[in-house]
């Protein structure tokens, strides 16, 4: 029987950069478990320009496509696949994968990040992928020359209503309250945007549509009054769930401790409740939710499993 002495599971900034640490820092069998491409959901943004030491206009895709082939370099393995569940019996990690093997391991580097929210209103699962989408940089040049709406008041639906200004002949910008969450630079390239429209102190009420997809949107505002915008595309943007279904074990019991909010609760060196099991980026506690931080992240834990696993074995 193989036994990893590293099992990495997520493949987005946090997991990519734990795979470099732990491979070039000397561990020999690392496997990195990844549903899809690895780059995580960084890959969906059109634009990043906070990752230090890149200048200009850089999208997501163009910054993570090189993070896999430096990680192989040093040895690190990708197989791709879904993992359902990770146990730990008799001093060992069990990573259950989708199609119902296992593999073993000494530590386990989780960094499965976050997954975009539903808002919950009418017509918005009825309607998901035919007028309404989570990923303007993958829909929005569906809505060339056209209106579109966008719900949410945070750094990502900012940036992303920029972005679809740029594509589409007006962007509304749906938001619940009358400030936004987001750097005051993006709100103020926001206000600045000639052809964004802010449409503040309202919620979506129903997106409408036919068979061939959405056809308008109804928000209602907090005196209650509503108002229709007629669009065939509505981006939602309105946070995100920690993806951390594989924590759960049979009994409904987690693998380790987790706060209220469902994130896992980590020292500084990024160790969990449970001894090999360290946990990165996005769905750890206090999580800045920076590609930076998760890199960063991702090296910490690495640095702590060669030691766990150094200790275990010799
Ligand atoms: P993720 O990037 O979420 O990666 C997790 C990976 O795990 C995914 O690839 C996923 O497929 C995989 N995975 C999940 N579950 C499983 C499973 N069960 N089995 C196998 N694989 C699994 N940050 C910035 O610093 N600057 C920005 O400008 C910026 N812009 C953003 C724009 C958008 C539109 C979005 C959505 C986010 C943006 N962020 C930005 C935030 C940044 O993308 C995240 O903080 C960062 O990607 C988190 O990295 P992570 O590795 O923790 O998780
Ligand atoms: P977020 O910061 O949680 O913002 C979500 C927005 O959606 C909020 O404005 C919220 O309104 C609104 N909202 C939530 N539920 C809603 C509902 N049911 N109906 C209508 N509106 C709803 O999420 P995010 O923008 O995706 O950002 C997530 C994290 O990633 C943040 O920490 C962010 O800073 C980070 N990020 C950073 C960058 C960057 O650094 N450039 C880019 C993208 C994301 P309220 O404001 O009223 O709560």
């Amino acid at each position: 029987m193989t036994i990893l002495d590293c099992a990495i599971i997520g493949g987005g900034p946090a997991g990519l950069t734990a795979g470099l640490y732990t491979t070039r820092g000397g561990l020999d069998n690392v496997t990195m478990f990844e549903k899809g491409m690895p780059g995580g959901q960084i890959m969906n943004s059109s634009e990043i320009e906070n990752y230090p030491g890149v200048i200009g206009e850089i999208s997501g895709m163009d910054l993570m496509t090189p993070w896999p082939a430096q990680c192989q370099k040093f040895g690190l393995i990708h197989e791709m696949v879904n993992i359902v569940r990770i146990t730990k019996e008799d001093g060992l990690f069990i990573i259950h994968k989708e199609d119902g093997t296992t593999a073993n391991a000494h530590s386990v580097i989780i960094g499965t990040g976050s997954s975009p929210r539903r808002a919950g209103f009418a017509g918005e699962d009825e309607f998901f992928g035919r007028g309404v989408s989570t990923c303007a940089t993958c829909d929005g040049f569906f809505y060339k020359g056209k209106e579109v709406a966008v719900i949410g008041g945070g750094d990502t639906a900012l940036e992303e209503a920029l972005h679809l200004a740029k594509i589409c002949s007006k962007v509304y910008i749906v938001h619940r309250r009358d400030t936004f969450r987001s750097a005051p630079s993006t709100i103020e390239r926001i206000k600045n945007t000639q052809n964004i429209e802010l449409v503040l102190n309202t919620t979506p009420d129903e997106v409408y549509g036919d068979k061939m997809g959405v056809t308008g949107l109804r928000v209602k505002n907090k005196d209650g009054e509503l108002r229709d915008i007629d669009v065939p595309g509505v981006f939602t943007f309105v946070g995100n769930d920690v993806n951390n279904q594989i924590l759960i074990q049979e009994d409904g019991s987690f693998l380790c401790d987790m706060n209220k909010q469902g994130q896992v609760i980590v020292d500084i060196s990024m160790a969990t409740s449970l001894a090999g099991l360290y946990a990165t980026g996005d769905m750890r506690i206090a999580a800045p939710k920076q590609v930076v931080s998760a890199a960063g992240d991702g090296a910490v834990a690495a640095l702590q499993a060669i030691t766990y696993v150094d200790k275990l074995l010799n």
